[in-house]
């Protein structure tokens, strides 16, 4: 059987050791030093001046909003998941969703302006898959109407733009450490910002809003992170080199082997490098792509349609809404299994099936 993904694990014992400190200090989660210690690291690791560990990439969007004191519309893509749009209605705002750019399956920016009003008061864009948003665009947009801007990097850990972190863009970025992203802590979630200001809410909030032990800065929430969970994403941070590099090794066979195929890979943005965090590929038709899908799992060979159906159509808290690129889009995208302990053997069998599905 070969699933869409599988978690990364480092040696046993490389967490076992990270335990035995837990054990002796008895100190299980707020703020511990594990989760100070990632923190660190990670910072340094990525290049950005600030970041918060916290318990999700949902709640670290959730957040970010708070942060912001976000009301009214929030402009955001159908083409992401579920939990930014469901963040943006969480936290009590209306997402008004814009087409996606059918090339790079981000956020169109030439389709922003038209739907800014005067209740808009953010735009929140996805990375999707890692390819960098035309920040640039999107940055200048704001400017000129006054909107914040916050990007969900879910997937664009280790992403770099112009030569810098992609999590320096937007007023604040959100990342997941969830078990299935490229960087993971079993669970847990980054929130990014250049701001110092946004940084003090955001680290108020994720603690209740304490400022001390009887006294509040403001309204919060509990989205601290455990030692259990630092202690995963520091074993695992001595592996992002090995990981990216076999993620490579798997992607460049993919794309060798399926030259052929009537598929073609998201544009990526010119000034950045993909972190391989997915492997997507959009089909000529959605035909096709059932075919294709049907047969791998007869095979034992499971994929996701990442992000099928549009998030614009399917979601009982909002109307329903068709979207041209994202409706065409979503039905012929189909993302293939990609994970560290993926052999290329397995690649070559599933390039072989894809193909002959596709000339038969
Ligand atoms: C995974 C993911 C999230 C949510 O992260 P969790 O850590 O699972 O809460 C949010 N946005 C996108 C785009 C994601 O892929």
């Amino acid at each position: 059987m070969i699933p869409i993904t599988l978690p990364f694990l480092p040696p046993k014992e490389d967490y076992d050791i990270l335990l035995h400190g837990i054990w002796k200090r008895q100190w299980l989660t707020n703020m511990g030093p594990l989760a100070s210690d990632l923190e660190m690291k990670l910072k340094d690791h990525l290049g950005v001046d600030h970041l918060l560990f916290v318990t999700n990439g949902t709640i670290a969007l959730q957040i970010a909003i708070k942060a912001l004191g976000l009301k009214g519309e929030i402009i955001t893509t159908p083409f992401t998941y579920v939990a930014t749009t469901s963040s943006i209605v969480w936290e009590g705002c209306e997402p008004v969703f814009v087409d996606i750019d059918k090339n790079s399956l981000n956020i169109d920016p030439s389709k922003i302006e038209e739907a800014i009003t005067e209740k808009t008061s953010a735009i929140i864009a996805t990375h999707v898959y890692g390819n960098p948003c035309d920040v640039e665009a999107i940055e200048m947009i704001a400017k000129k109407h006054k909107l914040n801007v916050i990007y969900d990097a879910a997937h664009a850990f280790g992403v770099n733009v112009n030569n810098k972190s992609i999590f320096e863009y937007g007023d604040i970025s959100t990342c997941s450490l969830h078990a299935t992203k490229l960087f993971h802590s079993g669970e847990g979630g980054l929130v990014i910002t250049k701001n110092s200001k946004l940084l003090k809410e955001m680290s108020h909030i994720r603690n209740f809003g304490h400022s001390g032990p009887e006294t509040f800065y403001n309204l919060g929430i509990n989205g601290k992170n455990s030692e259990f969970h630092a202690a995963m994403g520091l074993a695992n941070f001595n592996y992002i080199q090995a990981i990216h590099d076999k993620r490579k090794l798997l992607t460049d066979r993919y794309d060798k082997k399926l030259k052929n195929l009537k598929a073609i890979k998201p544009i990526w943005h010119t000034k950045s490098s993909p972190n391989y965090a997915y492997y997507p590929i959009v089909f000529e038709s959605e035909s096709l792509l059932l075919e294709c899908f049907e047969q791998l799992k007869l095979n034992e060979i499971f994929c996701r349609r990442y992000f099928y159906p549009s998030l614009a159509n399917n979601l009982p808290y909002l109307e329903t809404k068709s979207i041209k690129n994202t409706d065409d889009i979503s039905k012929r995208v189909l993302c293939l299994p990609l994970y560290y302990d993926l052999a290329l053997t397995e690649v070559d069998m599933i390039c072989r099936l894809l193909l002959r599905v596709q000339n038969n």
